[in-house]
């Protein structure tokens, strides 16, 4: 029988591949909704190609002509039209591949409906982690990452009482090798090339400042429950090793194969079976040939230390992080503010924040939100 899914950031670098992973192994899969948010010629092209029975987009025009075009389909919009996707009957497994908060009540509202779901979008377990993963064991579901990093670590972790350290690992990202004056100076295009993988904008600028890696570490600590302290970071500029776990009696399981998102993203979709897919390259350790190591250079990428801190600070530190972060990079992709105030201003919002503790969804929400204008009215007061 095919596994029907539904996939919400379809348009979007891992919804891309995900549905090429999908038109590779046909037979397993049936797309029943779509979800995307602008980009209303490549959503259209894929109702074409996949017929799905929903779709939703950002907004309401946008689905009006959608719908004109498409009548027998259900066409929907905005943060609705994502969570009724997410709660669908018809549905086995939700992708979760939007960008940012547009993750998270779409990912809650697929778990109290008791459906499995394949997590990119790591800002919701940053935001919600102990809720979310609390909720998925009450409703008896299973979060599968898509990270790659956290899929390796999904298939490395076989017994998590004998594991001791997950050991995440990082391509160091554009700037590995550069100043901190290069760094701090870097224009946007320096920015967005990066060395390894092709991803959504957002998540490339986290990508060079390494803020990345601090919210992985975040969405670690959740998805494993693990503490901070048995969380390494690794960077491994080759980038092969997509992260390890150490075990009690000094083994090591690691997973090692081509840098390619398809693999995470079909293991996720097809999991717990493994399957022939679209990668059909064996990984060649020889043409690989040296596999590097090195301890992150905290001091040329502050983001990274500041991300850990919020996360082993909880309440809703991380939720201030994510937010300041978001609204900062947001900024710097419109060439409001320089690189090097990503950093800065993401710090400055954290270090007068008052968190909530033990907060429910609506709080966390509530909190986000508040950061995020507060942090806009500073950047607003930086571009002056
Ligand atoms: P992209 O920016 O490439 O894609 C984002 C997707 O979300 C697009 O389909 C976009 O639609 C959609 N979207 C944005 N806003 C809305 C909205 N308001 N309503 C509905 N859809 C919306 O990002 P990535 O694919 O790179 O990343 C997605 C998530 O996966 C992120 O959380 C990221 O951290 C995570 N991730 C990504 C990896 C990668 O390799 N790319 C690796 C690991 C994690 P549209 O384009 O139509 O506007
Ligand atoms: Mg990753």
């Amino acid at each position: 029988m095919k596994k029907k899914i539904a996939i919400i950031g379809s348009t979007g670098s891992i919804g891309t591949q995900a549905l090429e992973v999908t038109d590779v192994l046909k037979d397993s899969f049936e797309i029943i909704a779509l979800a995307a948010g602008e980009n209303i010629e490549l959503i259209s092209y894929q109702i074409e190609k996949y017929k799905p029975l929903y779709v939703s987009v950002k907004n309401e025009k946008d689905a009006e002509i959608l719908q004109k075009k498409f009548p027998n389909i259900s066409v929907l919009c905005g943060e609705e039209g994502l969570i009724t996707i997410a709660a669908l009957k018809e549905t086995d497994l939700l992708l979760v591949a939007v960008s940012g908060k547009n993750g998270l009540k779409p990912t809650i509202t697929a778990v109290k409906n008791k459906k499995n779901v394949a997590l990119a979008n790591k800002e919701t377990l940053v935001m919600a982690g102990e809720l979310v993963m609390k909720l998925a064991k009450e409703n008896n579901v299973n979060i599968i990452p898509v990270d790659s990093e956290h899929s390796a670590i999904f298939q490395c972790l076989n017994n998590r009482n004998n594991a001791k350290y997950l050991i995440i690992t990082s391509s160091g990202g554009p700037f590995l090798n550069a100043s901190k004056s290069e760094i701090e100076n870097a224009n946007l295009s320096k920015v967005l090339s990066h060395p390894r993988w092709n991803m959504g904008k957002k998540i490339t600028v986290d990508s060079a400042t390494l803020m990345n890696k601090g919210l992985e570490v975040i969405e670690a600590h959740h998805l494993f429950n693990f503490p901070y302290s048995n969380i390494k970071v690794v960077v491994h500029p080759q980038s092969y090793m997509h992260s390890a776990v150490e075990y009690k009696d000094g083994s090591i399981i690691a997973q090692i194969g081509i840098p390619s998102m398809h693999i995470p993203i079909q293991y996720a979709l097809t999991w717990p079976e493994r399957t022939e897919g679209i990668e059909t390259n064996s990984f060649d350790f020889i043409k690989a040939g040296k596999l590097e190591f090195y301890e992150p250079d905290y001091e040329k990428f502050p983001s990274l230390r500041l991300a850990i801190e919020a996360g082993m600070r909880g309440a809703t530190f991380p939720v201030c992080l994510n937010a300041a972060n978001e609204e900062a990079v947001l900024a710097f992709l419109d060439n409001k503010i320089k690189f090097k105030n990503i950093y800065g201003i993401t710090k400055s919002v954290l270090d007068e924040y008052q968190p909530v503790f033990n907060p429910t969804i609506d709080d966390i929400l509530e909190e986000d939100k508040k950061v995020r204008e507060l942090t806009k009215s500073i950047i607003k007061a930086e571009m002056k």
